[in-house]
Order: C-alpha cells, then structure tokens, then sequence
C-alpha cells in the first residue's frame, strides 16, 4: 500500500502529465484553455493529441472513446482504435487534434425529448479540456459535451459547464467590488456515495432486482436497523476486499476516495471523495459508481445504486458538498478574519440563502425520480420542502444584522462593526442535524437530497445558477454604489428579512415543520416528481436559465420530457415486473404450499378420520384467499398498465401512474408480503430480505 502516491492518478492524463510530455508552449496554451477557455489552435490540438496518445499506448490503451453523460443519467462511450493503414499494408498508430477534439454520435439513440424531431439526429461530442482524460481497459477515456447538430445540449456536462461560467461571471463581478486578486472561481463538490451490496447469486434470483433495480417484494425480516449496530461497525472482510479493490482502482483513475464506513441499514455502505471542482466531481462521481459495479461483480457481490432497495430499511442517498474557491485558494464560504472579509463572506452566504428560497423549485426537482420518491420525505432523508440549516450561531448573526435595520441613527456606526461578531465564529461547526435538505456546515452547503442515483450535474446547474442570479443583483446594486460599505449592510439586511422564512434549524422529518412551512412560510412542498417537474418550466425559471445562457427554452422543454418520460417508464417497468413475479412465481409458490398442506392433512386423515385437521384447513384457507386476491389485483394492475399506456400527453401520463398505478401496485405488494410471511421457506422462489440483508436463510 506503500506505493500509493506512486499510482495515484497513474492512469490519468493529467496537470503533470501534461507537463512532462508536452513542449512548454503547447502546455503553456492548454493551460490557458483550460483555467480561462480559451481556444486551441490546429497545431496545439495535433500536438496534445499525439502526446495524449503516446502516453496512453504506454498504458496498454489501444482505442480511444469520447466518453459523455447523455440524459439517461450514466456515462456513454464509442470505442474507436488507434489504428490508420499504411501504404504497406501495415498499420501504425494515429490520433490527431481533430478527432481528440469532435466525435459524431448517433443522436437518436439517447433521450433527446424533442430535440431530434427538429433538428438533424446527428449528435456531436466536443472535447472538456477542464475534465482530465485517463485510460482504463485499454482506452483512452476522452471527457467530451454531446449536442445536437443544432448546437442543443444533450447531455448532463454542457449546461453544468455553462452554470459554472455563470457563477464565475458573477462571482467576479463582486469580488472586484472587494478589491480581490483573484482571476476566477470554481464551484467545488465533494460527493458522498450511498450504495448496498448483495450476494450476486441471489441478485440474479430475484427479477424486481434485475428489472427493476430495487425490491418490489418481501417482507421484513425479524431484525431490521433497530439494533442501530450496522452504523460505522466492522466492515466484513468480503466487503473489506472490495473496498480496497475499489480504492485502488479509483486512485489510479485520479479519484480522491478517502472515506468509508458502513451505514445504516445492513448491507448499507458509503464512499467519500476528497472534494474537487464541481465539473470533475462529477466526472468522477460517474466513474464511481461505474468501478462500483464492475468490481463489485469480481467478487461475487452485486452494487446497488438504487434509492430504495428495501421497503422498511434506510435508502440510499447522496450529499452534495459545495462551495466557491477562488484560483488563489479562497474558499468564500468560509468566514474571515476581519471585518471586510467578513462582510464578503455574509454576502456569498445570503445570495446562497437567497437562490435557495427563490428557485426552492428547481433545487427540489433537480433530485426528483421515481427511486427518490420513495425517500424524500419518509423519515429517511430530509422532508420535500427545502429550507436551509444554518446553526443558532449563524442564525443569530443573522437576526442581529436584520433587527437593526430599524435604528436609522445606528446604521452608521453599524457599518465599520456590520459584522463584528463573526470572528468568533468557529468554523468547526459541524452540524448532526441530518433532517435539514441544505445545511451549512462551517464552510460549505451540504445538499442532502440526491438520491444515490443521481448524476450530481443537475442539483449543481440549479446551485450555481441560482446563486449566480442572486450575486448577479447584487453587483448591479454594488457596482452602482456611492459608499460600499453602507450598501453591503442594506442589502444584506434586506436579503435576511425577505428571505429568513427559508431558515430552518429544528428537525426536519417533523409534520409540524411541514405544516408550518407550507401554511405559514408559503414554502413549496413537492413530494412527487410528477408535482415536482413541470416546475423546470415556470416563467421566472425560464428567464433565468436564458440570463445566464445555462439553457434555451426548447432545452429545458427538451428536458422535461425526458425527465418524466424517465419517470414514467421506470414505474411501467416495475409494474409489469410485478405481474410476472406474481404470475409466475409467487402464485405457484403459494399455491404450491396448500398443496403440501392438503396432503398432509389427507396422510393424517388416512391414519384417522377423527384426526383434527383445523390447522391446515385454516391455513389454506388463509393462502387460498391470499391467492384470490392477488390473481385480482394482478389482474386489474395489468388492465390499467395496458389502459394508461394509451394516454399520449407525458404530464397526464406520469400523474396517472402517480395516482392510480402506484397506490395498486403498494396494495398487491402488501398482500403478496403477507402470504410470504405465512409460506414455508422452502417454497419461497427468490431468496427473501433476511437471505439478501443478512445472508440467513
Ligand atoms: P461528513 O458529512 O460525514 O461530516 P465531512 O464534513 O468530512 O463529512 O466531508 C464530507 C464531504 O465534504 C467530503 O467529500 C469532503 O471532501 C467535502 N468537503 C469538505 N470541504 C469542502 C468544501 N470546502 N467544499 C466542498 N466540499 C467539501
Ligand atoms: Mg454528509
């Protein structure tokens, strides 16, 4: 293990990679593409491709792929070889600036909502010169954008990188006002990574798993999380093995995996990265769960990403660390030390206090799926309303700033103190209150609502879009000012009154708070993802999107459809999943189990008639009726899957399965659970919760 700053990054073609390979000019210009954006000539590209490629022969690679996140939410990836005939008939190896910069793909074959209807159904991929490029199972991996022919995003990088330039914009705009020598800012993540491992053999038992990614039967078994014992305790050596598989393949992708630890529920693990900027987070966040998988598989366990594998066991989620550093290493969600630094870390805080209350909406449906529908809100993971933890200290801060915005005469010996208490804030205050959906914890925001599945992009295009708006207003404000200082604190204080209601520090799973949040404090709660997306196209959201040139209209209409189409076809998939395992394994197995029954009772009638047989008679009754109703109930889930399929509009489709499709399949789940716990064992046809949690039987 010695060795590991040797191999860390030892397949990535990275800052010192390129350093060492490339003629310093050449480097010296990449780098400027890759901190400022700026372009690449003809002569450059052919220069860094041969390099990349040279490099990535060294590393066994023999084909290369422009690797994109379409909007199916994993990564896509078209291998083509190195390869280039001579004249001689043999072949030597070739890659040149062109093809390391644009790759053509097959738009049609991914969610495009739209999109390919009105424009070509070409698709292009463009290199990300920020997103580093690295070489596993002989490839070399080169991070590109996908977009249409007509220049429409199609994926889940190009508008998380236009988001990231918004906030750079703005954020620039107001660190000038403060006299900084920084030239940019990046928003950084650091994502924490929920999953569960199972035995593959009895993965591959179970149909709704394959399908369906999570359990759509099964009762619990007689010991669930209660015991609280699973949290952070000994990691099982079978785990153990693929942790360490699974660091060590992460670290020589350039992947900053640092922690791990058991969760929760049993089964239940989680990965945290050291943070990074938001667009490789990513990026890597995608490769994780990828490795996740594949190095599960080795050693005969399966990995799943699902947000609720489990009915009555934790699900699965992910925190979304974020913050905004300066290239001079200034985080600004960190307090200072002086009162200017100070003032300037109070005004970052309220433009995030801000875009979370004014775009409440599209933080929330940037983590809605079917899969995180199951946890939002189920005194798991923080409730559907968004608000904001910030700490009593900070919230005290707060209400002192805001409450002297009444004393006219004290606002001007105020300016020079403004924000005098905040030195001693300790920026070790980390928060245990888990409920909250957005807390601050000293110096960054932990979004706390992504599902394990989740690509990270959306929450992070809303997050740094939404705080991009807000700082957008403020400079306009600032710019204009005659005396800085005096218009920070106004503006300040008037952020805190008109947006306090989002400042939440109680506990969150609380029907009292939801009451109060939505009845008093007018926040939105949006439990489903059908109630939740037709947000993405609200008015204000539009206008915003355009301001910061994050998303065209026909973009965001684009992914609205994909999105619930995606919603739609995943509870299609489930229900249909149910009726087959009812039909063809669960019916038999019950039924199967009467049988028996009835036998036994006929063997002890055969011995004596006066023998008493009121057990088994009332047994399979109880089955019997067990059948009956789940034949009917499979029956009608089956009627109205193929009735609702009819529906063309995808608004009224996703809310029909909301509504009517999802309350029967919870109701043919509770009945086949019930006959599960009163059928023996070994007829049961899938290995049950106790077998995939514990490994019992
Ligand atoms: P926990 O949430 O378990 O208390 P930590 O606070 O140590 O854990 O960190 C959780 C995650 O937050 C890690 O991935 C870490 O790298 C990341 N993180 C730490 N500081 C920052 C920061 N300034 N910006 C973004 N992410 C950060
Ligand atoms: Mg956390």
């Amino acid at each position: 293990m010695n060795n590991i700053p040797k191999y860390f990054g030892s397949m990535v073609f990275d800052d010192s990679a390129m350093k060492e390979r490339l003629p310093e000019q050449i480097y010296a210009s990449l780098r400027r593409t890759i901190d400022e954006g700026k372009r690449l000539d003809k002569n450059v590209l052919d220069a860094v491709a041969d390099a990349m490629k040279d490099w990535a022969i060294e590393r066994g690679a023999t084909h290369y792929t422009h690797w994109f996140q379409p909007m199916t939410g994993i990564t896509a990836e078209k291998h083509d070889s190195f390869i280039s005939p001579t004249a001689s008939g043999k072949v030597i190896f070739e890659f040149s600036g062109k093809e390391l910069v644009k790759g053509e793909s097959d738009a049609s074959s991914f969610p495009n909502g739209g999109l390919r209807a009105t424009f070509e159904a070409r698709g292009y991929t463009a290199w990300d010169p920020t997103s580093y490029a690295f070489v596993k199972s002989n490839t070399l991996y080169i991070p590109t954008a996908f977009c249409s022919f007509g220049g429409e995003a199609l994926d889940k990088k190009t508008p998380l990188l236009r988001s990231m330039e918004a906030i750079n914009k703005q954020t620039m705009r107001i660190l000038k006002l403060f006299g900084s020598d920084a030239t940019c800012v990046r928003t950084c993540v650091g994502a924490e990574q929920e999953y569960f491992l199972v035995d593959k053999e009895m993965y591959d038992k179970r149909k709704d798993l394959v399908y369906a990614g999570r359990t759509l039967f099964g009762c619990l078994p007689p010991k669930g999380q209660e015991m609280d014992d699973h949290y952070f305790g000994a990691i099982k050596p079978k785990v153990a093995e693929f942790m360490a598989d699974l660091n060590q393949e992460l670290w020589k992708l350039g992947v900053l995996s640092k922690t791990e630890h058991n969760e929760v529920a049993p089964a239940q693990h989680e990965l945290a990265p050291i943070f990074t900027t938001t667009n490789i987070a990513t990026d890597h966040n995608q490769l994780t769960m990828e490795m996740m998988q594949q190095i599960a598989k080795k050693h005969g366990l399966v990995c799943l990403l699902h947000e609720k594998p489990f009915e009555g066991v934790n699900g699965s989620g992910k925190h979304n660390n974020w913050s905004i550093s300066t290239n001079t290493g200034a985080n600004l969600m960190s307090a200072g030390d002086t009162p200017h630094e100070n003032a300037q870390f109070l005004l970052f805080l309220c433009a995030v206090i801000q875009a979370v209350d004014d775009y409440q909406d599209l933080l929330r449906l940037s983590v809605a799926t079917a899969g995180n529908d199951h946890r939002l809100g189920a005194n798991e993971a923080p409730p559907a309303v968004i608000s904001v933890f910030l700490g009593d200290e900070l919230t005290e801060i707060l209400n002192s700033i805001e409450k002297d915005y009444d004393y006219e005469a004290a606002e001007q010996t105020q300016l020079k103190l403004g924000v005098h208490v905040l030195p001693r804030f300790p920026k070790d205050n980390t928060d245990r209150n888990r409920t909250s959906p957005l807390a601050f914890t000293g110096n960054k925001f932990e979004f706390r609502m992504l599902g394990s599945q989740n690509s990270i992009s959306c929450p992070n295009i809303m997050l740094n879009t939404a705080v991009a708006e807000s700082l957008r207003q403020y400079a306009d404000i600032l710019e204009k000012a005659e005396d800085f200082h005096a218009a920070i604190n106004k503006l300040i204080k008037s952020v805190i009154k008109k947006h306090k209601r989002i400042i939440f520090n109680g506990n969150g799973y609380d029907d009292e708070w939801i009451k109060i949040a939505t009845e008093e404090r007018g926040l939105l709660n949006l439990r489903t993802t059908p109630e939740a997306l037709p947000y993405l196209y609200a008015e204000k959201n539009l206008k915003l999107f355009k301001t910061h040139n994050v998303f065209t209209e026909t973009e965001v209409r684009s992914r609205y459809e994909i999105l619930m189409e995606n919603y739609c076809k995943t509870i299609n998939i489930e229900a249909l999943t149910m009726i087959d395992m009812v039909r063809k394994e669960i019916l038999p197995a019950v039924c199967a189990y009467q049988g028996e029954i009835a036998q036994t009772a006929a063997a002890k009638k055969a011995i004596s008639p006066a023998m008493d047989c009121s057990y088994e008679e009332k047994l399979i009754c109880r089955l019997a009726g067990f059948c009956n109703d789940m034949a009917e109930k499979t029956d009608l889930l089956e009627k109205e899957t193929k009735r609702l399929k009819a529906i063309g509009d995808i608004s009224q489709l996703g809310n029909a399965y909301k509504d009517i499709l999802i309350p029967m399949m919870e109701e043919l789940r509770a009945v086949a659970d019930e006959a599960e716990s009163c059928t023996a064992e070994h007829l049961w046809p899938f290995p049950n919760y106790g077998e995939l949690l514990y490994g019992v039987r």
